[in-house]
C-alpha cells in the first residue's frame, strides 16, 4: 500500500489542497482532502492524473530527427517521408522493435503519459512469411518492462490504395488477410492483464476494403473495445476517397458505419463544415497529434468549430518527433491562434485554455483507450504524475492557472515521479530503468544501421 500526500491535487471533483491518496493493488483506495500528511507519506507538491497517449507508432521513435534534410528532388512531403518510414520498418526484427518501443515508452512516462494506445500494423519481421505474433510480443514486452499501461490496437493493412488491391513493397511487412488479422486479434486478446488492454482497427480507408472495415467494426462491437483508424490526414487521401467512393472519408464513414463513442478517428484533419457537425454528434473521439501533423505538413484541424459542436478529442505523439503531452496541447492551441490571428481558442467550457485542453485530452484519451474510470477517484487505476511545486514554472500558480503554466510556459517539465497501476516508474524526473533502456536503444540503432 502506498500513501501520497499532495499539497495540491487535481482529483475528480477538481483542484483540492492537502490531498491524501491511498493506493492499494494498483487502484486508488481512498481520496481525502484538507488533511495533514502522515510520517510515511510520499509528499508531493502537485499531483495530476496521467494522460493517455492515444496514438503511437513506437518504432518511429528511431526516425525522429532523421528526416529533416531536403531531398535532392526538393519536393518533400508526407509521401516522401513515408518512404523513409517504410525503409526503417524494413530493418526491424522483434528485438529491435522491443528496444525502440521500450525507449519510447520510458520517455512517455517521464513526460507524464501513463498509458499508450499502440496503433500497430508492423505485423511481420523482414523475411518472415507467416505471422507468429512476435511483433505484438515485442510491444507487450516493452510495455511491461517500462511499466506503461498499454492498449494494443492491431490494425489491418490489406491493400496499397483504394484501387490497388495488393500491398506493395515494404507494405508487405504490414499486410494480413482479414481472417489472419482476426485470428491475430483473438490470440493477443488472451494476453490482456492489469496493464495490457486491446483495441482493434484499420490502418485507413485506403488500406482496407469496406467488407473488412465492417468485420473490424463488428469485432469491436462484439468485444466492446475501441476501434481506431487514420481517417483524413492528407488532402491526397481525401481526393482519392472522393474519386473511389464518391464521398470524403469522414462523410463516407458516417454514411456506412454506426460511428459512436467506441470509435477513435485519428487525424480527422480535413473536414468540411457538415462533417465537423455530424462527426461531433457521434461522440467519437478525434485523436490529434499536433507535433507530428506539423512535422509532416498535414494541415490544421478545425478545433474551435469541432469543440463548439460538442466534439471530443484526444492527443497522441504518433511519430514521436515530440514526446510531451503538454507540447501537443500547446501546439493544438497555437496552430489555431496562428491561423485565426486570435488567442485563447480552446476555452469554451473553462476560462483557462490549459485546464480545458488537459480535461478534454484526459477524458478523450481514456475513452479512446477503452478505460472507463476517469481521473483520480476511488476505484480508478493509480496512474498519476507528481510535480515539484517549487519549480519556477509552477511557483505562484493556483488552481486556475496551473495547467496553463504547464501547457504554455516551457518545454522542460517539473515532473518528480510518475506512477502507473500503483508502481512508481519515474523517480527524480526520469525513468527508473533509464540507463539500461538507453543502452539497449543505442545498441539497437547501431545494429540495424540507423546510428554509427
Ligand atoms: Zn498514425
Amino acid at each position: 500500500m502506498n500513501h501520497i500526500f499532495a499539497r495540491k491535487a487535481l482529483i475528480q471533483k477538481g483542484w483540492m489542497d492537502n490531498v491524501r491518496l491511498t493506493v492499494r493493488a494498483g487502484k486508488i483506495d481512498s481520496v481525502k482532502d484538507n488533511v495533514t500528511p502522515e510520517p510515511s507519506d510520499f509528499v508531493a507538491g502537485v499531483v495530476i492524473p496521467g494522460l493517455c497517449n492515444a496514438h503511437s507508432h513506437a518504432f518511429q521513435r528511431a526516425l525522429a530527427g532523421r528526416t529533416e534534410e531536403r531531398s535532392p528532388a526538393g519536393q518533400d512531403n508526407f509521401w516522401t517521408w513515408r518512404e523513409r518510414m517504410y525503409e526503417l520498418a524494413g530493418r526491424l526484427d522483434a528485438a529491435a522493435l522491443a528496444a525502440i518501443a521500450r525507449q519510447a515508452y520510458a520517455e512517455m512516462l517521464a513526460s507524464g503519459y501513463t498509458s499508450v494506445a499502440e496503433f500497430h500494423y508492423l505485423h511481420r519481421q523482414p523475411g518472415a512469411d507467416d505471422t507468429d505474433d512476435v511483433m505484438f510480443h515485442a510491444i507487450r514486452a516493452a510495455a511491461e518492462s517500462s511499466g506503461i499501461r498499454l492498449t494494443y490496437v492491431p490494425v489491418l493493412y490489406e491493400r496499397a490504395g483504394f484501387d490497388q488491391p495488393e500491398a506493395e513493397g515494404h507494405q508487405k511487412l504490414f499486410a494480413l488477410d482479414l481472417d489472419s488479422f482476426l485470428e491475430h486479434h483473438g490470440r493477443v486478446s488472451e494476453h490482456t492483464a492489469d496493464r495490457i488492454h486491446t483495441g482493434i482497427g484499420a490502418h485507413s480507408l485506403r488500406a482496407v476494403s469496406q467488407d473488412s472495415m465492417q468485420a473490424i467494426a463488428d469485432a469491436s462491437d462484439a468485444a466492446g473495445i475501441p476501434v481506431h483508424l487514420h481517417i483524413a490526414e492528407q488532402q491526397r487521401e481525401v481526393d482519392q476517397c472522393l474519386s473511389s467512393y464518391g464521398r470524403r472519408p469522414v462523410r463516407w464513414l458516417l454514411e456506412n458505419f454506426a460511428v459512436d463513442e467506441r470509435w477513435c478517428l485519428v487525424h480527422a484533419t480535413h473536414l468540411d463544415t457538415d462533417e465537423v457537425e455530424d462527426l461531433a454528434t457521434t461522440n467519437a473521439v478525434v485523436c490529434l497529434c499536433p507535433s507530428t501533423e506539423a512535422n509532416l505538413g498535414d494541415g490544421l484541424f478545425p478545433l474551435h468549430d469541432f469543440l463548439s459542436a460538442g466534439g471530443r478529442i484526444a492527443i497522441g505523439s504518433d511519430s514521436h518527433v515530440s514526446i510531451n503531452p503538454f507540447e501537443e496541447l500547446r501546439w493544438l492551441e497555437y496552430g489555431q491562434r496562428l491561423a485565426s490571428r486570435s488567442r485563447n481558442i480552446a476555452s469554451l467550457q473553462e476560462p483557462h485554455v490549459g485546464r480545458e485542453l488537459f480535461s478534454r485530452a484526459l477524458a478523450g484519451g481514456l475513452q479512446a483507450s477503452g478505460q472507463t474510470s476517469r481521473g483520480l477517484q476511488v476505484g480508478a487505476p493509480a496512474d498519476l504524475v507528481a510535480m515539484y511545486d517549487d519549480d519556477p514554472m509552477l511557483v505562484g500558480h493556483g488552481a486556475a492557472s496551473l495547467l496553463d503554466a504547464l501547457v504554455f510556459s516551457g518545454y522542460r517539465l517539473p515532473i518528480e515521479r510518475v506512477m502507473v497501476h500503483g508502481e512508481w516508474r519515474v523517480l527524480d524526473g526520469d525513468h527508473i530503468d533509464r540507463a539500461d533502456t538507453r543502452q539497449a536503444y543505442t545498441d539497437t540503432l547501431q545494429r540495424i544501421g540507423i546510428a554509427s
